[in-house]
């Protein structure tokens, strides 16, 4: 059994003159309590009381290259006697921007920001001052930030979130002004005859549908075969702009993310996360018509830390490994990612635990249920969470470490070994379940 008597003390310290001793309402989430890592390299992460962790959470998905990949730590730290930010251009911005407007699918035009929230804000409002609509239509489950105008359904309870023919906006926080809700239409995911009712239903009214192409927030689930070319084809024919959040997939589950891996492009997209490998970068690609809107409707957009000199740095560095021999590190994890998802399967057969591994090798969750696939957040909630909580506590036990509501994320650190030790450690923890 691992002490974490370091975390612990560390918690109660920080809890002084922290509120809550974290950063970020999420980090609640770990037991014993959030706990405290000295450094991280490669797979791996070290806590502050000498646990070693095989690493599947990655920062929640932005450690793509693994911790403290050497080639990006390099790059940033040659950049730092450059300056940091100057509000004003650096030559790196327009650098980077050339190469993602080649690498991402109806990337025509990009715009630099510090943090998937605000680059979802972007997007947003973009939508509508392109269109001169007010609503956006947002799917039950997915997650696009903590802002007033997008924390909305993400994770509504059974009893508050109404029919699924029509579910009910749910502000996702206290403190959040209920008339967002109005500008906010909530649909299930991954079925197309529900969100043309909805676009039916709100015709002329909807500016833009956002939505994590693969619902990772939600479950890790991918899209039905032909539903993000139908959401696509409906918001043709809706005048409503089709927004992929990618701030997830993006550079993930492809280098050219969703869009390129399921041969679909949206009006905007957002990225951030794995683009700069763990340094604070976020963007927003789209058709130059849409985007051009910043300029020739002024619609606004600033942050003092966007472009700033450090990101750039990582992102270009990042993009020589994720690019090199025609993006094989992604063949690579996906190879990695499928033996591992095979394998924990077929741990769970053994051990004859009702435990299910769906999604993609770079992106996967593991359900405890006796049912099929989830398809929705609806299905992905009624799943069993305990059994899903008791996995996860007995992983952390053999040093795995996987995100609380069973998601894991693989970097192309995760090599054959790592793999394998993961699945030793699977094994382990499984036996004690099953044995409980
Ligand atoms: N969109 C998606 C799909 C996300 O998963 C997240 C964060 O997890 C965000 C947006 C918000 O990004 P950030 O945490 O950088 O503000």
């Amino acid at each position: 059994m691992p002490s974490y008597a370091k975390s612990i003390a560390l918690y109660e310290r920080s809890r002084k003159h922290m509120a809550g001793g974290v950063s970020s309402n999420v980090r609640y989430a770990s037991v014993p309590v959030p706990l405290f890592f000295a450094r991280g390299e490669g797979a791996r992460l070290h806590d502050v009381d000498g646990n070693v962790h095989i690493d599947y959470v990655l920062g929640n998905g932005p450690a793509i290259l693994g911790h403290a990949p050497k080639p990006v730590i390099d790059a940033v730290a040659a950049s730092l006697a450059e300056g940091q930010v100057f509000a004003a251009q650096h030559p790196r911005e327009g650098e980077l921007a050339e190469r993602l407007t080649r690498l991402l699918p109806g990337a025509e035009v990009v715009r630099f920001a510090t943090s998937g929230t605000e680059a979802v804000l972007m997007a947003m409002r973009l939508a509508r001052g392109f269109t001169g609509r007010t609503k956006i239509l947002k799917f039950e489950g997915h997650y696009h930030g903590w802002s007033d105008q997008a924390f909305i359904s993400t994770k509504p309870s059974a009893n508050e979130a109404g029919p699924i023919e029509a579910p009910v906006a749910v502000a996702g926080s206290p403190g959040m002004p209920p008339s967002v809700l109005d500008d906010v239409v909530v649909c299930s995911w991954n079925d197309l005859d529900l969100l043309a009712e909805a676009l039916q239903r709100h015709r002329g009214e909807i500016a833009g549908v956002i939505m994590e192409p693969v619902m990772v927030n939600g479950g890790a689930i991918p899209p039905a075969p032909g539903y993000l070319e139908g959401v696509r084809d409906l918001c043709r024919q809706h005048g409503a702009l089709f927004i992929c959040d990618e701030v997830i997939t993006g550079f993930r589950v492809a280098l050219g993310g969703a869009q390129a891996k399921y041969g679909v492009t949206a009006d905007l997209a957002i990225y951030a996360k794995a683009v700069a490998a763990g340094f604070p970068l976020a963007l927003v690609a789209g058709r130059r018509e849409v985007m051009d809107t910043l300029v020739d409707k002024g619609v606004m957009h600033g942050g003092t830390y966007n472009g700033n000199v450090q990101s750039m740095a990582a992102a270009l560095a990042a993009l020589d490994l994720l690019e090199a021999d025609d993006g094989a590190v992604y063949r690579d994890m996906e190879a990695r990612g499928r033996e591992l998802m095979d394998g924990l399967a077929a741990l769970a057969a053994k051990h004859r635990l009702a435990m299910l591994v769906h999604g993609l090798p770079a992106i996967f969750q593991t359900f405890f249920t006796k049912g099929t696939a989830p398809r929705n957040y609806r299905e992905s909630a009624a799943t069993d969470r305990d059994a899903m909580l008791a996995f996860h506590a007995a992983l952390q036990e053999e040093g795995v470490r996987v995100q609380q509501g069973g998601r894991w994320f693989l970097s192309t650190a995760h090599d054959k070994g790592v793999i394998a030790e993961t699945l030793a450690a699977a094994d382990r923890a499984m036996a004690k379940m099953a044995h409980h």
